[in-house]
């Protein structure tokens, strides 16, 4: 593996748990975000993960130690990148937002600094001209909790350079993650593409009073062997994603079962504040 320094844009939800991932395997890495405030922030949130690395993964102090001091902060994006082998991209999903942030990054990236985008549902084509070096850009699609659920889907769009693509799936392995490569692009990426039309077909169901989720659950369970469910997904996944997903091809479709859908989760689920695990009830109680 020759990358070594990696910096990570932007500390949110992922941002954070990709930092400390990779600072868990050993890479040097800086974090980057908008201001110090959001920085100290992260430092507070790398504290209650690492209790989850000892918990999940019988990470010792020593490791822990090690992984706190791989670990960089800076607002600066051009003092964020100098030496970066690798910047993996974690922004608020919003394409305005994202071309700014790649626009600004243009300008302070050395040569050889390879950019990846975790977006989940923006294509990497989308952004690749205004990166200025469309061939060292790549999609890198970690989950949430990734240190647990740890997948790592890796996309190139039609110009990639296949050495780069190589590379990120060399450097997804050496942290630990599953590399998942995808031979083209493809929105939703794999498990997206996949478990989008599960889950919206289970609420179809459900909507249409063709059978509740207890049983529509067990079917899939006991056919297929799968130890949760479509609606026990969408508890551990959080029904308001469902919902705003649903929301926006509703809004886009004007499909009728749509429309019903969302009036079905936003009646009995986001108004009673049962949006799932995160609250202790959602289609089941936790
Ligand atoms: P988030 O809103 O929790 O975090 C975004 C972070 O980016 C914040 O810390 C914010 O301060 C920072 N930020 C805002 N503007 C910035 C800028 N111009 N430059 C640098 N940093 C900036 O978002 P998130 O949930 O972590 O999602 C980030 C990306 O990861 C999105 O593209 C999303 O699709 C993807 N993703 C999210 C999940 C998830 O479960 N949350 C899973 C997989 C992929």
């Amino acid at each position: 593996m020759n990358y070594k320094n990696i910096t990570i844009a932007g500390s949110g939800v992922l941002g954070y748990q990709i930092a400390f991932q990779t600072a868990f395997h050993g890479f040097n890495v800086t974090v980057y975000d908008i201001n110090d405030a959001v920085l100290e922030k992260s430092k507070t949130k790398f504290n209650t993960l690492s209790e989850a690395y000892k918990l999940d993964l019988n990470a010792t102090q020593e490791q822990l130690d090690k992984t706190y001091k791989n670990l960089q902060y800076t607002s600066n994006l051009a003092e964020a990148v100098k030496d970066a082998d690798l910047l993996i991209e974690a922004v608020p999903e919003n394409p305005k937002i994202k071309i700014e942030f790649y626009e600004k990054l243009a300008k302070v990236a050395p040569e050889k600094t390879v950019f990846a985008t975790n977006s989940s549902t923006l294509l990497p084509s989308q952004f690749a001209d205004v990166t200025g070096r469309p061939s060292k850009f790549i999609a890198l699609h970690f989950a949430n909790t990734i240190w647990i659920h740890n997948t790592a889907e890796i996309m190139g769009h039609a110009t990639t350079d296949p050495k780069v693509f190589d590379e990120l799936v060399a450097f997804a392995k050496a942290i630990g993650m599953l590399a998942l490569p995808l031979h083209k692009e493809q929105p939703g990426y794999i498990l997206n593409s996949l478990l989008v039309p599960l889950l919206s077909a289970a609420t179809n169901l459900l909507v249409h009073e063709v059978a509740d989720p207890e049983t529509i659950d067990k079917t899939w369970m006991k056919a297929t062997g799968a130890p949760v469910g479509p609606f026990g997904i969408l508890d551990v996944v959080g029904i308001t994603t469902a919902y705003n997903i649903d929301k926006i091809a509703a809004e886009t479709t004007n499909d009728a079962t749509k429309i019903k859908t969302v009036a079905y989760l936003k009646e009995n689920f986001i108004d009673k504040n049962k949006l799932g695990v995160s609250t202790g009830e959602g289609f089941y109680t936790y």
